[in-house]
């Protein structure tokens, strides 16, 4: 038995063909499932018995369990779901001025060991089938009672290191027939996996990117982000750039500000001239401090100092404003309690 939220619409057709059955079907069961959000194909009313009973053996209509759900007081939810094998992961739900967006999942842990992040102290079990990234979105949506228009791929574990599962996850929300969020309305953060840059440069939806970047070389970068030792800043600028010249489109930086690490006008001139030319939109983040790390929050002053400099040397740049930290839901925070040990 396989779970329907992992099927995209191609998988369901050839699937179909490859019992008889007429393609277009796909399309109703997309329906039915994610419009409808039936919990039994009896609920189907347009397609005979005969297949539906076919589906019931090849497929479930499973859930994620939800263990808690906690809510801030300014309207983010965090869930803590448990998946079939007992691995515990964490989903969030932002209240936005444009609609609900939630913050997604995509592996067990992460390796990726960024010596600033929570999430990194456990390491990754394993990816996330297509289909617990799905339903981490269709839970969110139901037991909060939104319709979730806008998704973020920025919760624990890297995207790019689970990279066929997070593609067929966006091609699966996307649908028009399903849960229709638009592209455009998804983002996925990567840490810089160089290779996967490449390859997503030819994906053919036009899901927005953003690069964990944090470091304007690679003497701070070495210091914070292990990936940058695989992949050194100036090979991340380059795949970046193939991204924005092949696709035409922005990118977004991210930029944590860590006190006496990466928060000097130094570093913000060379954070400028890196980015020179390079149709990016800088995202600078107050850093989360993390218990168990010593990094710290820079100074509001010299935030707001990397800032203006930053706009003086005219890139396009904003302060990220923080939601959910008395809940434990903000950026790079997910690490429940529930993990701790
Ligand atoms: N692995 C992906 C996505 C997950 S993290 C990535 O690295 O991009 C989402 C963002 O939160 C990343 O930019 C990450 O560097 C940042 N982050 C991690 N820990 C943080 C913290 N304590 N405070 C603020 N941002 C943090």
């Amino acid at each position: 038995m396989e779970s329907i939220y992992g099927y995209s619409e191609e998988m369901l057709k050839n699937y179909l063909t490859e019992i008889g059955e007429k393609p277009f079907r796909a399309s109703q069961i997309i329906e039915w499932v994610y419009r409808h959000r039936i919990s039994s194909f009896d609920e189907i009313t347009n397609i005979k018995k005969g297949l539906l009973e076919t589906l019931k053996q090849r497929f479930i209509l499973d859930t994620l369990e939800c263990v808690t759900q906690q809510k801030s007081a300014d309207g983010t939810q965090k869930f803590l779901f448990r998946l079939h094998d007992g691995n515990l992961i964490e989903t969030v739900l932002m209240r936005q001025d444009y609609g609900y967006s939630v913050c997604v999942t995509t592996e067990v842990g992460c390796n990726m060991g960024c010596c600033f992040c929570a999430s990194g102290m456990k390491k990754k079990l394993r990816n996330l089938e297509t289909s617990e990234i799905v339903l981490q979105v269709m839970c969110v949506s139901k037991l909060a009672e939104v319709r979730v228009s806008h998704v973020v791929v920025m919760g624990i574990g890297e995207p790019f290191d689970n990279y066929d599962n997070v593609i067929r996850f966006f091609k699966i929300i996307n649908h028009p027939l399903g849960l229709e969020i638009g592209a455009r309305h998804i983002t996925v953060s990567t840490c810089g996996i160089v290779d996967k840059i490449y390859e997503y440069a030819e994906f053919d939806l036009q899901v927005n990117l953003a690069i964990s970047l944090h470091a304007p070389n690679d003497e701070i970068r070495n210091q914070i982000m292990p990936v940058n030792r695989a992949y050194p800043v100036a090979k991340l600028l380059e795949a970046i750039r193939y991204y924005i010249e092949r696709t035409n489109r922005r990118v977004t930086i991210e930029y944590i500000l860590l006190r006496g690490i990466n928060d000097s006008l130094e570093c913000a001139d060379m954070l400028a001239d890196l980015l020179h030319g390079l149709n990016a939109y800088v995202n600078l983040i107050p850093y989360n401090e993390v218990i168990e790390k010593p990094y710290k929050r820079s100074e509001r002053e010299t935030m707001l100092q990397f800032f203006d400099h930053l706009k003086k040397r005219r890139l396009n740049v904003q302060l990220r404003r923080e939601q959910g930290g008395d809940i434990d839901a903000a950026c790079g925070q997910l690490r429940s309690k529930h993990l701790k040990n």
